[in-house]
């Protein structure tokens, strides 16, 4: 009797795994028939390259693409009219997966493997039309699973704007909108295929307005105070400065006004900061001593000075148990071919890049798994990351070795091989959604690390403050 039992048990054990393979498989199967609808999709937004805060017919897109597919639309969020949750289901778990749709000024660039401008303001060197309509696809195909599977709890895609300085996921954090999010999906456009942990660096910014007096640079220079002054004597002390912070911590400005003519003091200068770390309360102590030389620039050049507040983000809080699971998915998903045009064009680009040859196995492959990494950049999933649990990766959605922010990015994104990268991404968070959904033990682990490495007494401090979203920080 009781072997027969066990039989059954082991049988019926069997007989779900199978199903659950099979579904997953289904999965994988309807992804990739939509391919070539989420291709037009993320075509559509390079094609609009709007930038941060200004994506209003990016999220309209993706906002229409996700009703239709019977999600819940709450729109302008967190003060950001470019913002918006869409969600299907209801109770627990809730899973949240991001998209961002901003582009980067400057970097307009058309779809060929040679440098040339499309024409426009902007251009998606980071990949962000992809990022967004990937998660879109993802947040689709978990829903259709739950509803295939009558499965209870809660699918959210967040329309996260603004991601390149903008800090938009900061603003959704402050107002609260993942405090009821069990688990944080994301991933970001690449060179290679990797679910590996990942870093980012915390970073402040802020601009510094100078205010002096203009006068005739030549007949009364004694009546003017220069405004560019008080800039470069607060530069020259940040420069001095940076003996004396730790050498992994990054400064950079830029001028933004600096006066228009020579023979006229100039009454208005304006310099961009950043200030990175690895550690948060490093950036905030380093921000102080930017804003004391700043103060004391103005003193010294007689002239007055004020600052806004533009970005802040945490650095990015890495969960290793979310990490696996995403990364036995991607394994289980795998790479992309080239086709021969694919490769051609792959070569031209890495000739670009002062390579003899495009290395296309990258893109065939995944990165083997890595629980360390040295953070480059910075990101406002950051913030997120120490609010719930999150889990990202990247996926191959540019020729190997292309660096990101670049024109060769841009162009590799508007191509067939951007569309197969963001599919691989799209089925890995899929898979990895499917996962949190089946499994309660996973959740309440990946819940347990989060709690433990965010420690008992942490207070989340958004860096930028109480400021207002800078929504025309790109005009
Ligand atoms: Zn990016």
């Amino acid at each position: 009797m009781q072997k027969i039992t066990i039989m059954l048990i082991v049988l019926c054990t069997s007989v779900l795994t199978l199903s659950a393979q099979k579904t997953k498989k289904e999965v994988l199967k309807s992804l990739n028939q939509k391919s070539e609808t989420y291709g037009e999709i993320s075509q559509e937004i390079w094609n609009l390259a709007e930038m941060g805060y200004q994506e209003v017919k990016s999220s309209a897109l993706l906002q229409k693409t996700l009703e239709e597919a019977g999600f819940t639309i709450e729109t302008g969020v967190a003060g950001i009219p470019t913002a918006f949750i869409a969600e299907y289901g209801s109770g627990s778990p809730i899973v949240a997966i991001m998209g961002e749709y901003d582009a980067l000024p400057g970097l307009s660039q058309e779809a060929v493997a040679e440098k040339k401008s499309a024409g426009g303001a902007a251009g998606h060197a980071c990949g962000h039309h992809l990022f967004g309509t990937a998660s879109t696809a993802a947040a689709i195909a978990t829903k259709d699973w739950m509803v295939a599977n009558n499965k209870q709890g809660t699918i959210r895609f967040y329309g996260t704007p603004a991601e390149e300085g903008g800090s938009g996921k900061v603003y959704m954090v402050r107002a609260g909108l993942f405090d009821d999010v069990d688990i944080a999906l994301h991933w970001h456009p690449g060179a290679q295929n990797a679910s590996n942990v990942g870093a980012a660096l915390a970073n402040k910014s802020a601009k510094f307005r100078f205010h002096g007096f203009s006068a005739h640079a030549a007949a009364a220079p004694e009546q003017g105070r220069s405004a560019l002054d008080g800039v470069e004597a607060m530069n020259m002390m940040v420069n001095m400065m940076r003996e004396h912070v730790p050498s992994d911590a990054r400064i950079h400005y830029v001028i933004t006004s600096g006066g228009k003519a020579p023979n006229v003091v100039p009454d208005f200068a304006e310099v961009y900061y950043y200030a990175r770390h690895a550690k948060r309360d490093v950036v905030i102590d380093i921000f102080d001593r930017i804003v004391k030389a700043a103060e004391g620039a103005a003193l010294g050049t007689g002239t007055t000075m004020d600052y806004e507040m533009i970005g802040g983000t945490h650095e990015l809080l890495p969960n290793l148990t979310l990490q696996k699971v995403m990364f036995d998915n991607l394994t289980e998903v795998g790479g992309f071919d080239y086709t021969t045009e694919e490769r051609e064009f792959a070569d031209k680009i890495a000739k670009s890049l002062g390579k003899d040859q495009a290395d296309i196995s990258v893109a065939q492959n995944i990165q083997p798994y890595k629980t360390e990494a040295k953070p480059g950049g910075s990101t406002d999933v950051g913030d997120v990351s120490f609010t719930v649990p999150t889990v990202g990766m990247s996926a191959a959605t540019w020729v190997p070795g292309t660096p990101a922010h670049s024109w060769q990015a841009v162009a590799a994104g508007g191509t067939s091989i951007g569309k197969k990268g963001m599919m691989v991404a799209a089925k890995t968070l899929t898979l990895t959604a499917i996962d949190i959904f089946s499994d309660k033990k996973l959740v309440d682990a990946a819940k347990a690390e989060f709690q433990e490495k965010r420690g008992a007494d942490f207070k989340y401090i958004p860096l930028l403050g109480d400021r207002e979203p800078a929504l025309d920080y790109r005009k």
